[in-house]
């Protein structure tokens, strides 16, 4: 297939996907059917993105498939990328679901100076590679149910490992340090500036600092 007869594909922006139940597997068929999709792809962020659509069908695609869809977070955090959501993977130690739910329930300041991109792996093997990403959840142990936190990671351009910010904290823990973190981060971090460049320029030793002097701010959350 040359490069200029290559499909088009049109990402359903907005919204991602979970695991599908069969009945769900139907109502997707259903609108491939209805809409005359040639092409159906799961892409890594968990969005679909299909082949086929007329532009002008966009809307009522997006709307047939409502039952199935779930918003992407609106809350600065541009994507989550997670395996083992339910239990799914034989390789699994923690059950990714809730801690994506909540992430993206996060109450956080916005607008966030860069895309806040995380992943979260459901066992060390780190299929996600939540190294590479701005923020990234590694389960600490798979007896405490416990996560190990990272913080600005980038596997783009100018590529980073992401630095240990929290070790063998509960559900709850983790999403209160990702919280005060970001919120330093959106306090101090330039215009479009990703949290790589953003530790880069700052250093960890004070960013710790940084994050430990607004553990004294309640966040209010409940988290
Ligand atoms: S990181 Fe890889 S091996 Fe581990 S639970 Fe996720 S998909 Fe499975």
């Amino acid at each position: 297939m040359s490069p200029t007869s290559l499909p088009k594909f049109i990402t359903i922006n907005g919204y991602r996907f979970d695991s599908l139940s069969s009945d769900d597997l139907k109502i997707l068929w259903s609108a491939v059917d209805k809409f005359k999709i040639d092409r159906v792809r799961f892409t890594p962020g968990s969005q679909i993105a299909v082949t086929g659509l007329a532009d002008t069908q966009y809307a009522a695609f997006v709307s047939y498939l409502q039952p199935l869809l779930k918003p992407q977070p609106n809350n600065g955090i541009s994507s989550i990328l997670n395996c083992n959501d339910c239990g799914e993977c034989k390789n699994g130690c923690i059950k990714t679901g809730e801690l994506v739910d909540r992430l993206g329930s996060l109450n956080l300041p916005q607008p966030m100076p860069g895309r806040i991109k995380v992943a979260v792996s459901g066992c060390p093997r780190c299929c996600t590679m939540p190294r590479l990403r701005d923020i990234g959840f590694i389960p600490a142990s798979a007896t405490t149910q416990t996560w190990n936190v990272f913080f600005g990671g980038n596997g783009g351009r100018k590529p980073r490992i992401a630095d240990q910010i929290g070790a063998n904290l509960t559900l709850f823990e983790s999403l209160d340090l990702v919280r005060r973190a970001l919120t330093v981060y959106q306090r101090e971090a330039e215009d479009r500036m990703r949290t790589a460049d953003y530790l880069r320029s700052v250093v960890l030793e004070n960013f710790l600092k940084k994050i430990e002097k607004d553990a004294s701010i309640d966040s209010g959350q409940r988290i």
